[in-house]
């Protein structure tokens, strides 16, 4: 973008210069500000937790669900985590916002236990949190508070935090020993992902809803969705597919064999109230027709 911003302040000669580095400031004071709340964020209350539901392809239930944070900034409204995290991670606020997303998932769980739902969640672990120390001793606190076990919780992690170095393959097998799940995010879109896998065990990889949405309507096969679910399948993982979008995409990934399917095809993530009323109403059972 930086480029282009550049080439057509070339083409179009001097006024433009003002405009785009004007546009230049806008984007890096956003950064700042949105940098600076977030430190507060937790406490002011503008976070809240989303919840979208993951189908068991074998059993068509939904016992799984992805949490997913979103936050309110008071003068931009709502931001996306793919931009705040980031920003989070970069201005010091990364820990914080990871330990209330920990307490906020396991109070959510108790609660949906309390309703009758049994559920486990998935949690994205920044490579931050990972690195932390006392990571593990958080998990085991959020989740004592709750009566919950580590079992449910799996803890997802992408690829570049892998790349970051033999420490967090430690920290991995420590929180593995303690029996929460790892399970590989956003996979095949790192480098080498292949070798990581030789490196530590996942219990579950989760392919990259770019892969995904690469399969459409009409196509009867896609060779690559297929070689990822039976690499994972000879390695003896889960294979979880994201980003589902359209019903031949199901129907196609449910052949080639994935066990766990998620994305707006099946439900948005939702707030707690709305996920319950999704899962007590059975309103997916609507995909069991398969
Ligand atoms: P992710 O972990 O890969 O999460 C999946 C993202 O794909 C979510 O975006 C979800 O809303 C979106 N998604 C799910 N199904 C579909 C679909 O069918 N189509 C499309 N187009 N998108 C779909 P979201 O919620 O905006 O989160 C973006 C990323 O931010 C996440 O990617 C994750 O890396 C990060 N993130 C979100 N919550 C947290 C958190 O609590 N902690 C950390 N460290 N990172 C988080
Ligand atoms: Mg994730
Ligand atoms: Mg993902
Ligand atoms: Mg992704």
């Amino acid at each position: 973008a930086a480029d282009l911003a550049m080439f057509q302040v070339k083409e179009n000669g001097r006024n433009n210069v003002f405009r785009y580095s004007s546009q230049l400031d806008e984007r890096v004071s956003r950064k700042k500000v949105l940098g600076r709340q977030l430190l507060s964020a937790a406490e002011n209350g503008e976070l809240e937790m989303h919840y979208q539901p993951i189908l068991s392809a074998s059993t068509g239930e939904v016992v799984k669900v992805e949490a997913l944070l979103r936050w309110t900034s008071p003068t931009f409204g709502p931001v996306s985590p793919a931009e705040f995290i980031p920003l989070a991670e970069a201005g010091g606020s990364m820990l914080g916002i990871g330990t209330w997303v920990i307490e906020r998932v396991c109070t959510d769980l108790r609660w949906f236990r309390e309703n009758g739902v049994e559920l486990t969640a998935a949690v994205n672990i920044s490579g931050l949190q990972l690195m932390h120390p006392g990571l593990p001793g958080e998990l085991a606190r959020a989740l004592k508070v709750n009566g919950l076990q580590p079992g449910c919780l799996e803890l997802e992690i992408t690829e570049t935090v892998l790349m970051s170095g033999e420490s967090v393959f430690g920290a991995l097998e420590e929180l593995r020993s303690l029996g929460f799940r790892i399970s590989l995010d956003d996979f095949g879109t790192g480098f080498s992902s292949l070798s990581y896998l030789r490196h530590f065990t996942v219990d579950l990889i989760k392919i990259d809803r770019s892969f995904v949405s690469g399969i459409r309507p009409g196509a009867t096969d896609d060779t690559l969705v297929r070689t990822v679910i039976e690499l994972g399948h000879n390695l003896g993982l889960r294979v979880i597919s994201e980003g589902v979008e359209l019903k031949e995409q199901f129907e196609l990934l449910c052949h080639l064999g994935t066990d766990e399917l998620q994305g707006y095809y099946i439900s948005r993530p939702l707030p707690a109230a709305k996920l319950e009323e999704f899962i007590f109403n059975r309103q997916y059972d609507l995909f069991l027709s398969k």
